[in-house]
This record gives structure tokens, sequence and C-alpha cells, in this order.
């Protein structure tokens, strides 16, 4: 059996890990690109979420490199992330492949259920030895997740524009070579020594932008532009509603609990949404208000076109910008989005920030404060 998965963002480094400690076989698909796009618009619906589509090129990719089984998680709720498992499967069936799909929902309190797919994944009856190598992922993807979260304090700081992906990106590229938790736990600490190392401008003037939106194109760069990168390197420093490891300690661990992490976030979208209506909307919405009350200087939507729950949360973005005075700007993003246009509308936004910034502070001065 070689099983593959599909890519969203750092979540490959925890699956790879999850399974090598199991000794499963694996494929990781070829980072996402055009030609991963490309196929995925071939073989779906023209009206499906974007995230469906690049999966799709994803499977089709790993599956030309010999994978026979894949790996996915789905969830339950009001959006069609509920269909995905089912809808994917149909699909390559459509497109001659025949392979067997492995649903990994969150166990929802049905652990039973849970382990079983697990068993069949792994091979091992071994609940103990599933625990360990789970408990070894998530280490993984929290570390990963913080090297992600450096990127984003160094990146508008680098003295030398690069710098930090040079080794970020150096990163992605060796820990496909290495195997299992203790050599892709080294290369994580290697390569945070060396950001860390990445000489800092003390006179840049550094702004503070909050993404929020829909989950996979937050996480996953090829989806949102690279947007990350793209406002690191206009002097933005950026922090993001969702992270994998997040979800994961989420559904994980902290829902079969009756636990959250998130009640502060739902509280502060209460006003405003007080319900869950699918997908993250709710986080969008209070992830927003979480970042204008931290002095953020702005927030940035981003979704796939057609997404239901983020469409709710961009009617009452305006409210939000409006009730506490942070500027908010929303970017949908699909198949034929255009990198020059994208770009030009970051850097306007970013340009209006700045200028407001300058405004404030000159006020400031006059005052005397
Ligand atoms: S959250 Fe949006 S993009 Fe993601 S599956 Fe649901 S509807 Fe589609």
């Amino acid at each position: 059996m070689k099983v593959t998965f599909p890519h969203m963002g750092n979540q490959y480094v925890g699956t790879k890990v999850l399974l090598e400690e199991l000794g499963v076989d694996i494929i990781i698909p070829p980072k996402c690109s055009k030609d991963t796009l490309n196929t995925g618009v071939k073989y779906s619906p023209e009206s499906i979420c974007l995230p469906l589509k690049v999966n799709i090129g994803n499977y089709i990719e790993s599956i030309n490199m010999g994978a026979d089984t894949i790996a996915i998680t789905g969830s339950c709720g009001p959006c069609r992330f509920g269909y995905y498992s089912v809808l994917q499967k149909e699909l390559l069936k459509e497109a001659g492949y025949d392979i067997d799909v492995i649903l990994l929902d969150p166990p929802q309190g049905d652990y039973k259920l849970f382990f079983e797919r697990i068993f069949k994944l792994t091979g091992t009856k071994n609940p103990y030895r599933i625990i360990k190598a789970l408990k070894k992922a998530y280490n993984v993807l929290k570390a990963v997740d913080d090297l992600e979260d450096m990127t984003y304090y160094k990146r508008p700081r680098e003295k030398v524009k690069g710098s930090v992906d040079k080794y970020y990106d150096t990163f992605h590229k060796d820990v496909r070579m290495v195997y299992g938790y203790k050599a892709v736990s080294k290369l994580i600490q290697e390569t945070k020594e060396r950001i860390l190392s990445v000489e800092e401008d003390p006179n840049r003037d550094v702004i503070k932008i909050g993404i929020v939106g829909e989950i996979y194109t937050i996480i996953e760069p090829f989806v949102s532009l690279d947007i990350e990168k793209k406002l690191g390197n206009l002097g933005v420093e950026i922090d993001k509603s969702l992270k994998v490891s997040r979800w994961l300690n989420e559904h994980l661990f902290m829902h079969p609990l009756g636990l959250s992490t998130e009640k502060e976030t739902w509280e502060s979208a209460e006003p405003y949404l007080k319900t869950m209506v699918g997908g993250h909307a709710r986080e969008t919405i209070g992830y927003a208000v979480r970042f204008a009350k931290s002095n953020f200087d702005g927030i940035i939507q981003v979704y796939p076109l057609g997404c239901m729950p983020e469409i709710v949360a961009q009617s009452i973005l305006p409210t939000v910008e409006k009730d506490y005075n942070i500027p908010y700007l929303c970017l949908i993003v699909d198949e034929m989005t255009g990198e020059a246009g994208y770009m030009t509308r970051l850097e306007a936004f970013v340009d209006l920030l700045r200028r407001r910034k300058e405004t404030f502070k000159g006020e400031k001065l006059l005052s005397g404060y």
C-alpha cells in the first residue's frame, strides 16, 4: 500500500511523520503548482470550491508517482467540505482512477470508528503505537507552524531581502528527503536557528495585518498566492487566524473533552454572528475583532470564489471595520486570479495603512501625546 494525501500548507510534514512512525509507505504529492491546479480543474465541476480542485490535482500527481491509497480528512457541518471525500472518490473514478480512499474524520466522540480507520491505514492494531505517533506528528506540526510564525516576524525586518525565504524554502525541500520524527525535528531546529540568525534592520517601520478567511486558502500558500511572502516583502508582519496545528489540537484533543481554545474568538464574534454557519466564518469574524483589539493596522480576508460561509463573513466584516475603525480588504481567489492584479491590491492596501499610521503619528505629535 502506498498512501498519499492532499496538500494543505505544513500539514504534509505532520502527516509524513505520523505515517512514517507507523511504518506506512507514503508518497508526498509534489508542491502545489499551476500544473496541479490545471489537472484538478480538468476533472472537477466548474462551480466546486477551489480547494477541492487543487486536492484532485494533488491526488492525480501522486497516483502518477505510484500511490494507490488516499487518506483524507472530512467534516460534518453546513458546507461542502462534508461531501469532499465522497465527491473526490467519484471524480477520481470518473477520471479513470479507481483508488482506495480512507476517511479520517475528526472523531467527534466516536473514537472506535476513528481508530478502525487508522488501523486500516496503518496496518497496526496497537493503539499505544498509534497514539505515540499521533503525539509526535502533532509536536512536529506545532514546531513547523511556530517556525512559520517566526518567518512572519523576520521577513519584514530582514536586512538582506530573501534571507528568510532562502532558509525556509530549503527546509521544505529538505524535509522530503529525511525520514521519521527525529530527523524532521532536527531539521526544524536547525532551520529555526538559521532563521533566528538573520540580521534585522532596526529602522524598518513594520505594520501589522491580521489574515482571516477560509481555512484552506489561509493555510495553503499556493492558493493565497504566497500572501505571507508578498506582504512580508512589503514590510508587513502578519498573523493568521487559522493554523493546521491549532485545528488539529481543537478537533483531536479538545472537542472530545468538551473543551475549546476558541471560546474567546466565539465570544468576540457573538455580537455579529451568534452561531456556527459552516466553515470558519465565526472564527473569521472573531479573529477580525481580536486583531482589531490587539492594535493591528489592518485586516485581510481571503477566500475562494463561492465559499458560502465566507460570503456570510464578508457581509459582516464592514461593520467590524466601522466599529473598530480598522481598514479591511477582501480578496477572493479562483483559478483565474491574476498575480499582477492581486499584488496591486495588496500594495495599495499597504500604502493606505502606512499613510494612515503616519497621519495618526502626526496627530499625536500635534496634540502633545
Ligand atoms: S469552507 Fe468554503 S471553500 Fe471550504 S469547503 Fe466549505 S464552502 Fe468550500
